[in-house]
Formats: structure tokens, sequence, C-alpha cells
């Protein structure tokens, strides 16, 4: 265990009692980390949709509970046994670091059979606990975090911004593994419905691994606009014209049939009908925003079989995407502007604020900066 010159007594967390209930900065002790843990002062957090999700009510989260899973942070103090990250580098106190926003019980059938250690039973992730569970401090709206054992770790390079280096162990993996699911290959042209956060990395991975055409879906013009920094060559407001039109178009624009890819980011189930028309006979269909129970809608199944499409869903990402997240970001910051994907920083305080103006899209990405 490294030696901290001296370790914080306690530290602070924005806390929610209940949905909608405002947050309210409470006091938790800290302890030194054990066996597997990393304790960690937070840096950055950013409000994931899903964090809004759970505040809102629309899913179940434990309360009083700490939101937060998009996080970054300064080791402060190593647990027996942790020694270097998923890379094998040497990891130090004053090391900044990412991890995966989720951490398993321990090896299992889905780890060890299936390859799919993102859905092990048992699973959890990190702002979806109550914080009377101990440590505390595991969520990212707080001034410290534990790392907690069987999460995945990576220092992050220097060169990175905060602002560039917090989003990528969730919007940015996610991506990356939403658009490894659509099999994106050279010369794919690629729809994107939603172009929120995810949808602009999407849209820049999708580029990134070969698609010769991108076209984005979003009824915000803003949104619109900033896509074509982000590797968007089409962007269209669905509200803005007919769904019959809209399909013709995207289908003249993917010459000769339909698109070869549609990714759902936009999380409304409504969508997908018109998604399955726009792809070209053996296309691809994953969804990736939809995270929500009871996100029903109608669709004629015949046009799936007919067109012989293969439907997939992305939850959580395989611990191999976070290497591949980091390394996407670090190599394509020149190409694409993703420090300006975080565009408000709020203090510890102001939480509440920062969850207001993310539910209501005035912000891309909000950033607590405690
Ligand atoms: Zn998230």
């Amino acid at each position: 265990m490294s030696a901290p010159v001296s370790l914080p007594r306690s530290g602070k967390l924005a806390v929610y009692a209940a949905p909608n209930q405002p947050f309210e900065l409470q006091t938790f002790p800290l302890r030194e980390p054990r066996a597997g843990e990393v304790l960690v002062r937070i840096r950055m957090s950013t409000i994931c949709r899903s964090d809004i999700h759970s505040y809102l009510g629309h899913r179940p989260n434990p309360c009083p509970g700490v939101l937060g899973h998009e996080i970054i942070g300064d080791i402060v103090a190593l647990g027996a046994g942790v020694k270097s990250d998923m890379r094998g580098a040497p990891l130090a106190a004053g090391d900044r670091i990412t991890w995966s926003e989720y951490f398993i019980p321990g090896p299992n059938y889905y780890t060890e059979v299936l390859d799919l250690p993102q859905k092990s039973h048992g699973v959890d992730k990190y702002g979806h606990m109550a914080v009377s569970t101990e440590p505390h401090h595991h969520g990212g709206f707080g001034e410290y975090c534990y790392v907690l054992p069987q999460s995945w770790i990576l220092k992050l390079p220097a060169e990175l911004t905060d602002e560039e280096a917090t989003p990528i162990n969730c919007g940015v993996a996610t991506m990356i593994c939403v658009t490894e699911r659509a099999e994106i290959g050279m010369g794919d042209a690629v729809v994107i419905q939603g172009l929120g956060l995810l949808g602009l990395y999407g849209a820049a991975i999708a580029k990134a691994r070969g698609a010769r055409l991108v076209i984005g879906l979003d009824t915000v013009a803003a949104r619109r606009d900033l896509s074509a920094r982000f590797g968007v060559d089409h962007a269209f407001d669905p509200a803005a014209t007919s769904e019959k039109d809209l399909i013709k178009a995207v289908q003249k624009l993917c010459a000769p049939e339909g698109a070869d890819v549609v990714i759902e980011v936009c999380g409304y189930p409504q969508v997908i009908p018109s998604g399955i028309e726009y792809l070209r006979t053996g296309g691809r269909y994953v969804m990736g925003g939809v995270v929500n129970p009871d996100a029903n809608v109608t669709i004629d199944v015949n046009r799936i079989l007919r067109k012989l499409l293969t439907l997939r869903g992305v939850h959580n990402y395989h611990p191999r995407n976070l290497i591949e997240a980091l390394d996407f970001v670090h190599a394509n910051r020149k190409r694409f502007p993703f420090h300006e994907l975080v565009d408000g920083k709020y203090r510890l305080d102001q939480v509440g604020k920062a969850m207001q103006d993310a539910a209501e899209r005035r912000v891309l990405r909000a950033a607590i900066v405690p």
C-alpha cells in the first residue's frame, strides 16, 4: 500500500434524498483504501443522460443516493494489490486516471464463458448505489471516490485535458461498443438517430472506422450545426420533414438502396420503425439510447425478415472498449473538437442547477468540478 502523507478524514458528496429532491452537500468519513481499492480525489465528473433519468425517477436508483459515473480523478492512495492499470502501466499517488463505469463481483459465467463481463450478475455502477452503502464515496458528484475492486483502471496521458478525458469512460466507450456491434466498415453509409453527446462521438468514430457517409437526425438546430465538425455530412430535422420524405432522402444519399448501418442514440423507441426503413437489405440496426424500461414500440417485423436485417442492443461496454475509447480520443483530438462538448462547468454545490440545465438540453455535457 502506498503511504499517503496525510489521508483526508472526510469528503463531501452531493446527496439527493429522492427523485426530484434538491441536492444537499453532506460529509462522509474516508478510510484507507482496502485491498483492490483506490482512493481518488475527483477532478471532474460529467452528467450523463442516465444520471438525469435516475434523478427524474425514470428508472430505479437507490436513495438517498449519490449520482455520477463519468469521472476522472487523481490517485490519493492505493489499496493492497493495486500496482498497475489495465495496460500494465504502474500506478502511483498523484496519477490522473479514468476507470470503468462499472465493477463486477469477480470472475463468473459471463466473464469466463460468454466474454460479457459488463453483464455479470451482481455488476454495479458508480453513481448507482445508496449513499449509506459503505464506503459512501462511490459516485462522481463529490470530492472523493473509491475505485472498487474488479474495476478497470487506465492512466490518462498528460496531453488530454480534463474536458476531453472525462466522458471517455461512459459516452465514448459506449459508442466504441455501439459502432463495433454495428460492424461499421470501410465505405459504409451510417445514419445516427440523435446528435447529443453519444451521436456526435458516434459520428466521429464511424468516420474513423472508415464510413464514407454519416447522416445525423436531431430536432435541435444547434446540435445539427455542431455535428458537421464531428463528421456528420448531412443533418436533418426529423420534425421538419414527413417520415416518408425523410426515408426517401436518406435512401437517395445512401445509394443504391439505403444505409448499411443505423444507430439509435436518441432514447425514443418511436424512431425505430423509420430507422429500419433507412436500411438497405442486409443492413444492421443498433440500439444504444433506449435505456429506460417500458420503451414499447410497434414494428412490422415482416420488414426485418424480408430485408434480412440484424437488430442489436448495447448496454454497458466491454472493458477493452475503455482502452479503445481513450486511444480514439487521444489520436483524434485534433481532428474533432472533443473539448467543446463539455460546455458547462458547475461547483459541487451547483449540482441541482447543472442537472436542470442538462435535462433541459441547455448544455451538451455539464461538468461538476469539486
Ligand atoms: Zn453514462
